[in-house]
């Protein structure tokens, strides 16, 4: 990769985070104030209700949720959050079942109990804007290495390099409680999926079908190292350099990665540095804010 390829695609990254913010300050309103009732019969609400509820059924058709176990909720607009209920099988949902709650967990419509497991939905998104969609199950092969303490290790798959590079491991907690909810905080800004110790797995992204394709990618990745392991041979790692390749296509791609860092980013005359970038979204950000 040459150093103007590594340019154009720092600047790509640079306009998806203007875009980005720009995107959150319009999902909003110009009234700020928009009710609870309003928000929650919104057409927005109606299609990701639609799409939880879809996400739902695949999540129990691939057996990674179990009894009335996982949860799924999305963002709406800048002040909701649309969550799935306590005790219901994730196979079973309809759109009366979808609760709606505002950032500190309280319930503003719907019939049924939030889950309890909202806490940690709600710390991931306070702490990374970027997460408009959580999703926690219990994919087997995934929990497997969670009850190691463990993740499994990088560098023998692209597609698992991409979407995901390394699953991070949160500490046990008691599920449910807000020590639980706090243990993937120094997590959430460079992993897009965290193994919880002894208990499953929790994702985040930009919309719940693609944190239900995390939860996929994540599972098929631990599955696909216990086959291996079993062979015989010596696993073959992909080479540190296209390692390399495979992060600067993350980051235009918008992609968490620890790793992220580690990668050279040229500068040139005439290409706006992250500062400048950062100051421009502000500046972005207050001006529409200040429309209404
Ligand atoms: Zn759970």
């Amino acid at each position: 990769m040459d150093k103007n390829q590594i340019v154009e695609q720092t600047s790509v990254s640079q306009v998806r985070k203007v875009v980005q913010a720009v995107v959150e300050v319009l999902r909003e309103p110009p009234a700020a104030d928009i009710s609870p009732s309003v928000a929650a019969n919104s057409f927005e609400a109606d299609s990701l209700r639609a799409e939880m509820i879809a996400v739902g059924r695949k999540l129990w058709q691939r057996q990674y949720v179990d009894g009335n176990g996982g949860n799924i909720s999305a963002r709406l607009g800048s002040k909701y959050v649309l969550c799935t209920p306590t005790m219901m099988s994730k196979g079973d949902l309809v759109p009366a079942d979808i609760c709606l709650s505002d950032l500190d967990g309280n319930i503003l419509a719907g019939d049924r109990m939030r889950t309890s497991e909202i806490l940690l939905h709600l710390e991931i998104y306070k702490a990374n804007p970027l997460a408009r969609a959580v999703l926690h199950c219990h994919p087997p092969h995934a929990t497997a290495f969670a009850m190691t303490g463990s993740a499994p290790p990088n560098g023998y798959l692209a597609e698992y390099e991409f979407f995901i590079g390394i699953a991070a491991v949160a500490p046990y907690e008691t599920p449910g409680t807000q020590a639980f909810a706090e243990t993937v905080l120094p997590f959430v800004q460079d992993h897009n999926a965290i193994l919880l110790a002894n208990h499953g797995a929790v994702f985040w992204s930009d919309t719940v079908t693609h944190a239900e394709w995390l939860a996929e990618v994540l599972d098929t990745y631990c599955r696909n190292w216990v086959i291996a392991r079993q062979i015989g041979r010596p696993l073959q790692a992909i080479s540190d350099d296209k390692i390399v390749e495979l992060m600067a296509l993350k980051r235009r791609m918008g992609l968490p990665d620890p790793r992220l860092g580690r990668v050279q980013v040229a500068t040139q005359e005439g290409t706006v540095n992250e500062g400048e970038i950062e100051r421009l979204v502000e500046r972005v950000v207050a001006r529409l804010e200040d429309r209404g």
